[in-house]
């Protein structure tokens, strides 16, 4: 199967050859500008020392500061972290944020790991890498399994080793210590935005529109609460351990009380106020190549491959997690005329939140929610119709104009400076 480095290295690269950039840039944007690995030691539960791999991959800072989120998981590699690095850096350059990318990442899983373990490990990443970390240097965030308390860990001990407040060294930080209070569902707002502007594009009115969505967590349990209240039907939805489907739709809400109680989404079969007699349980596989209007992929990357593509049947995919459609599947998907909003574009609203907390901590100032809403709106519309118009005018797929309005932004940037 291709690498998210591989496929990452080939939008790259075929970005480049539209934009016929400079050779020295290209060389300068397929590699990260600084590669960060240390092993962190944790005192365990039982007494003993152990080291666990940690990275920080810094890709590109022509546009700002690096930006990007640290995630404690057993399968995080340095290939894959690399990847998720170089896609923050289009990312932020897409909406136009004054950042560059960057990604971080812990290799253990912390299902397995006691709150005092998790504690030493968040504060012995930052002891490791703090000189590189900083409010204009290297803005951390969460990732997969890492939340706002472990944000307030690496804040604490930030702030014990420069000796003064740094709340806008790390954002998803939670609201008391200056967090702002829409992140916890940012990322699922924003892509319902993009979803619900996709969807007026394509002629898709609401309550005929299904939707299937992969992985439950905060991005998929956010954007399918969201669909659901403004009238789509979102008839099928997994986690790690199996996937439901009814073709009359889910309550989102009472599926997560349910999962929360049961502890799987499997398990909520059974349950009547959830899934009703018409429902069924299914693969995570089948799931995917379901006939639907909407294929939401809010899970994991790599998900739709050469394996699977021809069988997905969604007109719309929209990449909630990061790299879910792997760079040969896309080819296939286009040829489907299937629209595929790409992640730089469908999960940027944690970034772009990201960066209004960043702002916000800066000017000790803070907006209410209501203006949070609306600005983020507003922004990932914009970013949408831009990408919208610059594919319809020169004939590309939502992800060929996304990239390069992104990488021609930051190779410019690293040309100025060069
Ligand atoms: P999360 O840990 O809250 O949830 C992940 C969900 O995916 C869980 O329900 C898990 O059970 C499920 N899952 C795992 N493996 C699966 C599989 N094989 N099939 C189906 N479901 C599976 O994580 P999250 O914050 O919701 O992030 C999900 C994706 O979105 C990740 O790729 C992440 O990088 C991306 N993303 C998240 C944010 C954010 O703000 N949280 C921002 C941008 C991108």
């Amino acid at each position: 199967m291709e690498s998210e480095l591989t496929s990452a290295k080939k939008q790259l690269a075929s970005a480049a050859k539209v934009l016929d950039m400079d050779g020295k840039v290209l060389k300068t944007l397929s590699e990260p500008k600084n590669v960060l690995k240390d092993d962190i030691p944790v005192r365990m539960g039982a007494g003993d020392k152990k080291y666990f791999n940690a990275y920080r991959i810094q890709h590109n800072d022509a546009l700002g500061p690096f930006k990007g989120g640290i995630r404690f998981h057993p399968e995080v590699s340095i290939e894959e972290v690399k990847a998720l690095a170089m896609w923050m850096t289009w990312k932020c350059s897409l909406l136009g944020l004054p950042f560059g990318g960057a990604k971080g990442g812990i290799i253990v899983d912390p299902k397995k790991s006691s709150l005092h373990e998790l504690r030493d490990m968040s504060k012995g990443y930052v002891d490791s890498f703090s000189e590189f970390i900083g409010p204009d240097k290297d803005i951390p965030a969460p990732d997969v399994y890492t939340t706002p308390k472990i944000m307030s860990w690496m804040l604490d001990q930030y702030e014990l080793l420069v000796k003064h407040h740094a709340p806008s060294a790390f954002t998803g930080k939670p609201v008391e210590l200056g967090g702002i209070q829409i992140r916890e569902e940012a990322t699922g707002l924003g892509g319902f935005f993009v979803c619900n502007d996709a969807t007026s594009r394509l002629k898709l009115k609401p309550k005929s529109t299904t939707v299937a969505i992969q992985g439950f967590g905060n991005v998929g349990f956010n954007i399918a609460r969201l669909l659901h209240d403004a009238g789509y039907k979102v008839v099928a939805l997994s986690d790690s351990r199996g996937a439901i489907y009814n073709k009359s739709g889910f309550s989102p809400e009472k599926t997560m009380t349910c999962k929360l109680e049961k502890g799987t989404i499997a398990d909520c079969y059974s349950v009547g106020s959830v899934v009703s007699d018409k429902g069924k349980l299914i693969t995570n596989e089948e799931l995917l190549e379901l006939d639907v209007d909407i294929l939401i992929p809010a899970a994991l990357g790599n998900q739709i491959t050469l394996k699977n593509a021809d069988n997905v049947k969604a007109k719309l995919v929209v990449e909630m997690a990061n790299g879910p459609v792997s760079a040969g599947a896309d080819r296939i998907l286009n040829e489907k005329k299937a629209m595929v909003i790409p992640d730089i574009l469908a999960n940027s609203g944690g970034v772009t939140a990201s960066y209004f907390e960043w702002v916000q901590n800066n000017y000790g100032y803070y907006w209410s929610y209501t203006e949070t809403y609306e600005k983020l709106k507003q922004m990932l519309s914009n970013v949408f119709e831009t990408t919208f118009k610059n594919s319809n005018k020169n004939k590309l797929s939502m992800r060929e104009s996304a990239y390069l309005l992104a990488v021609d932004r930051v190779a410019k940037a690293v040309e100025l400076r060069s």
